[in-house]
């Protein structure tokens, strides 16, 4: 299905988020984070480090991921996430 909606882009909020993603002394949490486009197949990947009581950052992270569009031919990527802990 064609998708013509961006995901909300508010800088400000995310170098915050980005900035804060880690606690000192606490274990660290990495997040592997596959899209892959079901109809070309293109894929990308991310990787996020942070800390257990950062973890409604990245779940607001990972919705906005949710929302990307295949960069060659629009389709909306299947989303696939591992944690590391
Ligand atoms: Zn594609």
């Amino acid at each position: 299905m064609p998708v013509d909606s961006k995901p909300l882009a508010d800088d400000d909020q995310k170098k915050q988020e980005e900035l804060s993603l880690i606690s000192e002394g606490l274990p660290l949490i990495t997040a592997k984070i596959t899209l892959q486009c079901p109809n070309c197949h293109r894929t990308r990947r991310f990787r996020n480090t942070f800390t257990g009581d950062k973890i409604d950052l990245i779940l607001v992270s990972i919705k906005i991921i949710d929302w990307l569009s295949c960069d060659d031919c629009g389709f909306l990527y299947n989303t696939g996430i591992e944690f590391e802990i």
